[in-house]
């Protein structure tokens, strides 16, 4: 049998792994951050009229631009930015792939300060960038100060950061997006895949974009939109940054119907965005009862909580998911990260918890 090794692969792809979280078939799946409530009703209809409308017209290539569903997605985000300053793609990854591609690649270095979203490095290596980790502190905060330091070392053609973070679930102070935006000597991308679950008060990195040309901030539909499987990401930077990511995108980059049923689902987003506050009392719910159980959690301004197990992660990992309920493993010894989904999914996860071996 062939495998990988017997292929004249890169070098720098021999022996890596894909991503991969499980996706398994169990009653209770908290582990990808998936938003657990379906698409209403309502929404799912109106998604079929906007895709049955575009039927006929499969023949053609799609706009190429987006330029209705950028119009769209700059009025969801306000903050003054127009169809010039937004960019969309098939999920923000496939952004951060570009940003990446316009940016760094071979001969340039991302700076990423881990634990943080693995897939900032999985695409820095895709992208032939070199990453470099310039990693938080034992309790998973991010000052100022050591943001600086790294970036001052390294001088990475960019810079992610993550906020709120996956997968601690804290939001950045913004000192921390202001000092690096003043140190860095590349771009800035912060990642705010999960922005819309903050606690009230996080502001987003929207807010000093005028007068930051390096910086871009990166959104996306799967998470607080209930939208993963749309696969619809976007990013909003001064309109220099989206000329440059034309450079390297595929042309026809995003098919007709997954414009068509993004802007469907944006024109009821009050229908979609209908559950965040209902998932942000589950995630404040998990956070309190665990801690009322003597776990350490770290803060949420996400839809998940990180939360420290008393035994092996991986040992407790297997115990809920023999009752059914499937937490993620993100590789950080004694921690495991859940999903706040439905009040039905929290009372699961919790139970479960309550059952493991202490
Ligand atoms: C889930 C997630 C994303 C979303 O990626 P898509 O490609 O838009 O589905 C991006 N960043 C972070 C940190 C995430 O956790």
């Amino acid at each position: 049998m062939t495998t990988i090794d017997d292929l004249p692969i890169r070098d720098d792809l021999r022996g890596m792994s894909p991503y991969g979280a499980p996706q398994l078939d169990v009653p209770v799946r908290l582990n990808t951050n998936e938003n657990s409530y379906p698409v209403p009703d309502e929404v799912a209809d109106a998604i079929g009229k906007a895709l049955q409308a575009e039927l006929r017209d499969l023949n053609r290539y799609p706009d190429r631009d987006a330029v209705a569903l950028r119009a769209a997605l700059a009025d969801y985000l306000g903050h003054d930015l127009t169809t010039a300053h937004v960019w969309a793609a098939n999920g923000s990854n496939e952004i951060q792939q570009q940003l990446l591609q316009a940016f760094a690649g071979p001969g340039r270095v991302a700076l990423g300060f881990t634990p943080a979203y693995s897939m900032h490095p999985l695409l820095a290596l895709g992208t032939g960038t070199t990453w470099v980790d310039g990693y938080r502190a034992a309790d998973f905060g991010l000052s100022a100060a050591h943001a600086v330091e790294q970036i001052r070392k390294h001088a990475p053609d960019l810079v992610f950061l993550c906020s709120p973070n996956n997968p601690t679930g804290t939001a950045l102070d913004p000192a921390v997006v202001a000092a690096v935006l003043d140190a860095a000597p590349g771009m800035v991308v912060v990642d705010e895949a999960y922005a819309e679950f903050a606690r009230p008060g996080t502001p987003s990195a929207l807010e000093v974009l005028p007068g930051h040309p390096r910086l871009v901030v990166t959104r996306t539909m799967s998470k607080a939109f209930g939208f993963a499987g749309g696969r619809l990401g976007y990013l909003a930077a001064d309109p220099a940054v989206v000329d440059a990511v034309q450079l390297v995108r595929l042309p026809y980059h995003l098919s007709s119907l997954t414009q068509a049923a993004a802007r469907a689902a944006l024109s009821h987003r009050a229908a979609l965005l209908g559950t965040v506050e209902a998932i942000k009392v589950e995630r404040d719910r998990i956070v309190s009862v665990l801690r009322s159980r003597g776990l350490d959690v770290a803060d949420s301004d996400a839809n998940f909580v990180l939360y420290r197990v008393k035994s092996d992660q991986k040992t407790a990992w297997r115990a809920l998911l023999d009752r059914g309920v499937l937490v993620r493993d993100v590789g950080l010894p004694g921690w495991l990260r859940v999903t706040a989904g439905t009040p039905e999914e929290t009372d699961a996860f919790l139970n479960a918890m309550e059952e493991l071996p202490q």
